[in-house]
Protein backbone atom coordinates (compact mmCIF):
# COMPACT_ATOMS: atom_id res chain seq x y z
CA UNK A 1 0.00 0.00 0.00
CA UNK A 2 1.49 3.35 -0.37
CA UNK A 3 -0.75 6.41 -0.24
CA UNK A 4 -1.49 10.16 0.76
CA UNK A 5 -1.21 9.71 4.29
CA UNK A 6 -3.11 11.50 7.65
CA UNK A 7 0.09 11.62 9.63
CA UNK A 8 0.44 15.05 10.34
CA UNK A 9 4.26 14.54 10.13
CA UNK A 10 4.22 13.20 6.90
CA UNK A 11 2.56 13.38 3.28
CA UNK A 12 2.73 9.90 1.89
CA UNK A 13 3.22 6.17 2.74
CA UNK A 14 5.66 3.53 0.85
CA UNK A 15 5.32 0.38 1.89
CA UNK A 16 7.65 -1.96 0.37
CA UNK A 17 7.38 -4.33 2.77
CA UNK A 18 4.29 -5.12 4.95
CA UNK A 19 3.43 -6.88 8.59
CA UNK A 20 5.54 -7.28 11.52
CA UNK A 21 6.13 -8.98 15.05
CA UNK A 22 5.85 -7.14 18.48
CA UNK A 23 8.90 -6.18 19.76
CA UNK A 24 8.34 -4.23 23.10
CA UNK A 25 5.36 -2.51 25.31
CA UNK A 26 4.71 0.43 22.13
CA UNK A 27 3.64 -2.44 20.05
CA UNK A 28 0.53 -3.65 22.36
CA UNK A 29 -1.85 -2.07 20.47
CA UNK A 30 -0.30 -1.88 16.44
CA UNK A 31 -2.32 0.30 14.39
CA UNK A 32 -0.68 -1.39 11.76
CA UNK A 33 -1.57 -4.17 12.73
CA UNK A 34 -5.26 -3.36 12.79
CA UNK A 35 -4.89 -1.93 9.80
CA UNK A 36 -3.54 -5.06 8.08
CA UNK A 37 -6.18 -7.28 9.61
CA UNK A 38 -8.55 -4.98 7.90
CA UNK A 39 -7.00 -4.61 4.37
CA UNK A 40 -6.70 -8.63 4.38
CA UNK A 41 -10.38 -8.65 4.81
CA UNK A 42 -11.14 -5.96 1.82
CA UNK A 43 -8.98 -8.43 -0.29
CA UNK A 44 -5.71 -6.20 -0.35
CA UNK A 45 -3.44 -8.18 -2.32
CA UNK A 46 -0.59 -7.32 -0.20
CA UNK A 47 -1.96 -8.48 3.12
CA UNK A 48 -2.73 -11.88 1.54
CA UNK A 49 -1.06 -13.06 4.75
CA UNK A 50 -2.32 -10.25 7.18
CA UNK A 51 0.05 -9.04 9.52
CA UNK A 52 2.76 -11.71 8.58
CA UNK A 53 5.83 -9.96 7.44
CA UNK A 54 5.91 -9.85 3.34
CA UNK A 55 8.66 -8.63 1.12
CA UNK A 56 6.92 -6.49 -2.32
CA UNK A 57 9.58 -6.17 -5.06
CA UNK A 58 6.76 -4.79 -7.51
CA UNK A 59 6.25 -1.55 -4.81
CA UNK A 60 10.26 -0.73 -4.82
CA UNK A 61 9.74 1.09 -7.86
CA UNK A 62 6.52 3.30 -6.07
CA UNK A 63 8.45 6.59 -5.27
CA UNK A 64 10.11 7.01 -9.27
CA UNK A 65 5.84 7.61 -9.81
CA UNK A 66 5.74 10.52 -7.80
CA UNK A 67 6.83 13.33 -9.72
CA UNK A 68 6.66 16.12 -7.06
CA UNK A 69 8.99 16.25 -3.73
CA UNK A 70 7.29 14.36 -1.22
CA UNK A 71 7.78 13.10 2.28
CA UNK A 72 7.21 9.33 2.12
CA UNK A 73 7.24 7.75 5.83
CA UNK A 74 8.84 4.28 4.71
CA UNK A 75 7.15 1.04 5.75
CA UNK A 76 3.95 2.31 7.79
CA UNK A 77 3.11 -0.98 7.75
CA UNK A 78 6.61 -2.54 8.97
CA UNK A 79 9.47 -2.30 10.15
CA UNK A 80 12.87 -2.15 7.90
CA UNK A 81 14.88 -3.41 10.44
CA UNK A 82 13.06 -6.54 11.04
CA UNK A 83 15.07 -9.55 11.85
CA UNK A 84 13.76 -11.56 8.91
CA UNK A 85 14.05 -8.83 6.47
CA UNK A 86 16.83 -9.66 4.07
CA UNK A 87 20.08 -7.31 3.86
CA UNK A 88 19.67 -7.17 0.16
CA UNK A 89 16.15 -5.93 0.42
CA UNK A 90 17.05 -3.53 3.01
CA UNK A 91 19.75 -2.43 0.28
CA UNK A 92 17.44 -1.91 -3.06
CA UNK A 93 15.45 0.00 -0.32
CA UNK A 94 17.99 2.32 0.36
CA UNK A 95 19.24 2.28 -3.12
CA UNK A 96 15.69 3.55 -4.40
CA UNK A 97 16.04 6.57 -1.90
CA UNK A 98 19.40 7.36 -3.28
CA UNK A 99 17.48 7.40 -6.38
CA UNK A 100 14.34 8.99 -6.32
CA UNK A 101 16.58 11.86 -4.55
CA UNK A 102 13.71 14.48 -4.86
CA UNK A 103 11.86 12.86 -1.91
CA UNK A 104 12.39 12.89 1.76
CA UNK A 105 12.12 9.68 3.49
CA UNK A 106 11.55 9.00 7.15
CA UNK A 107 12.23 5.80 8.48
CA UNK A 108 11.48 4.84 11.59
CA UNK A 109 12.44 1.28 13.87
CA UNK A 110 12.36 0.31 16.86
CA UNK A 111 14.85 -2.68 16.00
CA UNK A 112 17.50 -0.02 17.15
CA UNK A 113 20.18 -3.21 17.68
CA UNK A 114 19.77 -4.14 13.81
CA UNK A 115 19.60 -1.05 12.45
CA UNK A 116 23.22 -0.37 14.44
CA UNK A 117 24.31 -3.87 13.53
CA UNK A 118 23.72 -3.15 9.53
CA UNK A 119 24.70 0.92 9.86
CA UNK A 120 28.09 0.49 7.95
CA UNK A 121 26.82 -1.98 5.33
CA UNK A 122 24.46 0.84 4.07
CA UNK A 123 24.75 4.04 1.86
CA UNK A 124 22.99 6.87 3.81
CA UNK A 125 22.04 9.45 1.39
CA UNK A 126 21.10 12.85 2.84
CA UNK A 127 17.37 12.73 2.00
CA UNK A 128 16.98 9.99 4.59
CA UNK A 129 15.64 10.64 7.71
CA UNK A 130 16.17 8.03 10.30
CA UNK A 131 14.25 7.74 13.67
CA UNK A 132 13.64 5.09 16.45
CA UNK A 133 10.36 4.85 18.34
CA UNK A 134 10.71 4.86 21.76
CA UNK A 135 7.51 4.83 24.71
CA UNK A 136 8.91 4.86 28.14
CA UNK A 137 11.84 5.18 29.86
CA UNK A 138 12.94 1.56 29.00
CA UNK A 139 13.63 2.06 25.76
CA UNK A 140 16.10 5.34 25.98
CA UNK A 141 18.69 2.96 24.53
CA UNK A 142 17.60 2.92 20.97
CA UNK A 143 18.37 6.72 21.30
CA UNK A 144 21.88 5.68 22.05
CA UNK A 145 21.87 2.99 18.99
CA UNK A 146 20.41 5.62 16.80
CA UNK A 147 23.03 8.43 17.77
CA UNK A 148 25.87 5.87 16.47
CA UNK A 149 25.18 5.42 13.15
CA UNK A 150 25.91 7.65 9.48
CA UNK A 151 22.10 8.83 9.29
CA UNK A 152 22.73 12.53 8.17
CA UNK A 153 19.20 13.46 9.56
CA UNK A 154 18.45 11.40 13.16
CA UNK A 155 15.07 11.88 14.71
CA UNK A 156 12.97 9.95 17.93
CA UNK A 157 9.12 9.76 18.21
CA UNK A 158 7.64 8.90 21.08
CA UNK A 159 4.53 7.71 19.62
CA UNK A 160 3.21 6.50 21.77
CA UNK A 161 4.28 8.25 25.24
CA UNK A 162 3.97 5.73 27.95
CA UNK A 163 6.08 7.32 30.84
CA UNK A 164 8.03 10.13 31.87
CA UNK A 165 10.86 10.22 30.06
CA UNK A 166 13.78 12.42 32.41
CA UNK A 167 17.41 12.65 31.69
CA UNK A 168 17.36 12.67 27.66
CA UNK A 169 21.04 13.28 25.87
CA UNK A 170 19.60 14.68 22.72
CA UNK A 171 23.09 15.22 21.41
CA UNK A 172 22.87 14.59 17.54
CA UNK A 173 18.79 14.79 17.52
CA UNK A 174 17.38 16.76 14.61
CA UNK A 175 13.89 16.23 15.81
CA UNK A 176 11.79 14.82 18.17
CA UNK A 177 7.91 13.52 17.86
CA UNK A 178 5.09 12.94 20.75
CA UNK A 179 1.62 11.70 20.27
CA UNK A 180 -0.38 9.58 22.73
CA UNK A 181 -2.24 6.50 21.48
CA UNK A 182 -5.15 6.45 19.50
CA UNK A 183 -7.67 3.55 19.13
CA UNK A 184 -9.57 1.13 20.91
CA UNK A 185 -8.08 -0.18 24.50
CA UNK A 186 -5.34 2.80 23.79
CA UNK A 187 -3.11 3.58 27.28
CA UNK A 188 -2.94 7.28 28.68
CA UNK A 189 -0.38 9.76 27.75
CA UNK A 190 -0.30 12.23 31.08
CA UNK A 191 0.31 15.81 29.72
CA UNK A 192 3.21 16.43 32.34
CA UNK A 193 5.30 13.41 30.48
CA UNK A 194 4.80 15.84 26.98
CA UNK A 195 5.77 18.73 28.80
CA UNK A 196 9.37 16.87 30.32
CA UNK A 197 10.15 16.12 26.81
CA UNK A 198 8.89 19.31 25.39
CA UNK A 199 11.26 20.67 27.75
CA UNK A 200 14.17 19.37 27.29
CA UNK A 201 14.11 19.44 23.51
CA UNK A 202 14.00 23.01 24.04
CA UNK A 203 16.83 23.02 26.76
CA UNK A 204 18.96 21.10 23.59
CA UNK A 205 17.30 23.03 20.93
CA UNK A 206 15.98 20.59 19.35
CA UNK A 207 12.96 20.67 16.85
CA UNK A 208 9.42 19.61 19.21
CA UNK A 209 6.36 18.39 16.81
CA UNK A 210 3.10 17.85 19.38
CA UNK A 211 1.03 15.38 16.77
CA UNK A 212 -1.74 14.43 18.96
CA UNK A 213 -3.45 13.61 22.35
CA UNK A 214 -6.71 13.29 24.26
CA UNK A 215 -8.61 15.70 25.50
CA UNK A 216 -10.01 15.79 29.16
CA UNK A 217 -13.25 13.84 27.47
CA UNK A 218 -11.18 11.82 25.85
CA UNK A 219 -11.04 12.97 22.47
CA UNK A 220 -8.04 12.78 20.39
CA UNK A 221 -7.42 16.12 18.78
CA UNK A 222 -4.54 16.03 16.18
CA UNK A 223 -2.17 19.03 16.26
CA UNK A 224 -3.35 20.17 20.10
CA UNK A 225 -2.35 23.33 21.04
CA UNK A 226 0.38 22.76 24.43
CA UNK A 227 0.95 25.98 27.36
CA UNK A 228 -1.14 27.96 24.40
CA UNK A 229 0.86 27.06 21.24
CA UNK A 230 0.68 24.62 18.47
CA UNK A 231 4.23 22.29 18.25
CA UNK A 232 4.80 21.93 14.46
CA UNK A 233 8.47 22.37 14.62
CA UNK A 234 10.68 20.73 11.39
CA UNK A 235 14.27 19.54 11.55
CA UNK A 236 16.53 22.44 9.54
CA UNK A 237 18.05 20.23 6.68
S1 LIG B 1 7.50 -2.53 15.55
FE1 LIG B 1 5.93 -1.09 14.83
S2 LIG B 1 4.89 -2.17 13.15
FE2 LIG B 1 6.04 -3.69 14.31
S3 LIG B 1 4.54 -4.51 15.76
FE3 LIG B 1 5.67 -2.87 16.79
S4 LIG B 1 4.41 -1.04 16.49
FE4 LIG B 1 3.72 -2.58 15.01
Amino acid sequence: MSTNSTIEWTECTWNPITGCKKVSTGCKNCYAERMAKRLKAMGNANYVNGFQLALHNHSLQIPFRWKKPRHIFVNSMSDLFHEDVPLDFIKKVFEVIKQANWHTYQILTKRSECLLQLDSTLHWANNTWMGVSIENSDYTYRLDHLRLTNAALKFISFEPLLGPISKLNLKGINWVIVGCESGPRARPTQIEWVRLVRDQCHKAKVPFFLKQLKNDKGKLIKMPLLDNKRWDEMPKH
